[in-house]
C-alpha cells in the first residue's frame, strides 16, 4: 500500500499546468490492444477485448495504467478498464438505462430526480471509460456543451426556487477547461437561492494534474460552498500524486467526499474496502458512498450479492472509525433518495 504524505509544499510547478492534463488526456490508451500490450497480458485477452471495446470504447490515461501490476490480469485498476468477454453476455436484469434516467430528464441536460437538488450534464467526456459505468449508454451526444445551450438548463435552475444545490456532473465536469467551468459555475452562482455547488468527478483520481491552480481559484472564487465528490474504488488508485491534488482541493476548504462502488474482483474485500477508507481519511476525505452496481446490460459480472455487501460493511465497522465507513447504497428507480442498505 502507498505511504501518502499529504504535504502540498512539495507539489511540483507542472501539477498546476492546463497543458499537462489535456496532454494526458491526448495521450490516454484508447486501444484494447494497446493496453493489452502495455500490460503484458496474455493474448487471448485481445478478441474479447476488441470485440466489447465496440460496444464502450477503451479508455485509459496512462497516469491510472501506471498504477496497475504489469502481468496481472486481475489487477484491480486493470478489471476497471479492460473489456472481457463476460460482458458480451448480459444477465437477465440488465438494461440501458436501468435507473430509467430518460424520465428524469428536465430539459436537454438537466437530471432531477430529488427534493432540493438538480443535476447538470456539465460534459458528455470522461477521462477513463470504467466498464461498470451505469450511464454507459447515456445518450450524452444530446447534452448542450456550450454556455449558449446550457441557458434552458439555467433557466429551470433559476425558475425553482426550491432548489439550493446543483450537482455538476456528466461524463466528467472537470473535462471541461477551467475557463468554461468558470464561467459555468459564475451563471450558477449567479442564481440567487442556489447556496451549494456538488462537482462529482474521477479526474483528481485518474489525472491527478487536473486540480491546476486555476481550478482552485475557480472553486474559491464564488460564493457557492463547494463539494467534490470524487470516485477511487481501490486503494491503489490513491497514490502519492493522487494524494497531493486531493490535499490542495482540501487546502481551499472544500469538502472532498468519495464514492465507490462495490465491484467484484476490484473492491469485493475487506482488505480493498478498509484500505481505501484509510487512505482518504488520512488525507481528509470522507467516505461518503459505496454504491451496489446497477443493472447495466455489459456490467453483470462485476455484481457482488447485497447480502455479502452488507456481511463486509458490517466488518468494515468493526476495523474503522464511524466516520471512515461509506454508507451503501442502491439506486431504485423512482425512488425519493438512494436507499441506504447498511
Ligand atoms: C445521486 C444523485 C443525486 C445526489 O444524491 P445525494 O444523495 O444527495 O448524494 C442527485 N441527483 C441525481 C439525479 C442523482 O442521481
Ligand atoms: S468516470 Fe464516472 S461517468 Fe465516467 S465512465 Fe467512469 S463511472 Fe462512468
Amino acid at each position: 500500500m502507498q505511504i501518502v504524505t499529504g504535504k502540498t509544499d512539495s507539489v511540483p510547478a507542472s501539477v498546476a499546468a492546463t497543458a499537462d492534463w489535456q496532454q494526458a488526456l491526448k495521450s490516454a490508451v484508447r486501444e484494447p490492444d494497446e493496453l493489452i500490450d502495455r500490460l503484458q497480458l496474455p493474448a487471448r485477452y485481445l478478441a474479447p477485448a476488441r470485440q466489447a471495446a465496440r460496444e464502450f470504447p477503451v479508455f485509459a490515461p496512462l497516469d491510472f495504467i501506471s498504477r496497475m501490476e504489469p502481468g496481472n490480469p486481475h489487477d484491480p485498476l486493470l478489471r476497471q478498464v479492460l473489456p472481457l468477454d463476460l460482458e458480451l453476455s448480459p444477465g437477465e436484469k440488465d438494461r440501458k438505462d436501468p435507473l430509467e434516467e430518460a424520465s428524469a430528464i428536465q430539459t436537454p441536460g438537466l437530471l432531477q430526480k430529488y427534493a432540493g437538488r438538480a443535476l447538470l450534464i456539465a460534459a458528455g467526456a470522461c477521462a477513463i471509460h470504467c466498464r461498470y459505468c451505469f450511464r454507459r449508454h447515456f445518450p450524452y451526444q444530446e447534452a448542450p456543451r456550450s454556455l449558449a445551450a446550457w441557458q434552458p438548463a439555467l433557466q429551470m435552475l433559476a425558475d425553482d426556487p426550491s432548489l439550493d444545490e446543483v450537482l455538476l456532473s456528466g461524463g466528467d465536469p472537470l473535462t471541461l477547461v477551467d475557463s468554461q467551468l468558470g464561467a459555468l459555475m459564475s451563471q450558477i452562482a449567479g442564481i440567487e437561492h442556489i447556496c451549494r455547488l456538488r462537482i462529482h468527478t474521477r479526474l483528481p483520481i485518474v489525472i491527478p494534474e487536473r486540480v491546476t491552480d486555476e481550478l482552485l481559484a475557480n472553486l474559491k472564487g464564488n460564493r457557492l460552498t463547494m463539494f467534490v465528490v470524487v470516485h477511487a474504488n481501490h486503494p491503489a488508485e490513491i497514490d502519492d500524486r493522487v494524494g497531493v491534488g486531493l490535499r490542495r482541493l482540501l487546502d481551499q476548504g472544500i469538502t472532498v467526499l468519495n464514492q465507490a462502488v462495490l465491484l467484484k474482483g476490484v473492491n469485493d474485500s475487506l482488505d480493498a474496502l478498509v484500505g481505501l477508507s484509510r487512505q482518504l481519511i488520512n488525507l481528509g476525505v470522507v467516505p461518503y458512498y459505496l454504491h451496489q452496481l446497477d443493472h447495466v446490460a455489459g456490467a453483470s459480472h462485476f455484481e457482488v450479492p447485497v447480502s455479502q455487501g452488507r456481511q463486509l460493511v458490517k466488518a468494515m465497522r468493526e476495523h474503522l472509525p464511524g466516520y471512515a465507513v461509506p454508507r451503501y447504497v442502491v439506486e431504485k428507480p423512482g425512488g425519493s433518495s438512494k436507499e441506504v442498505i447498511s
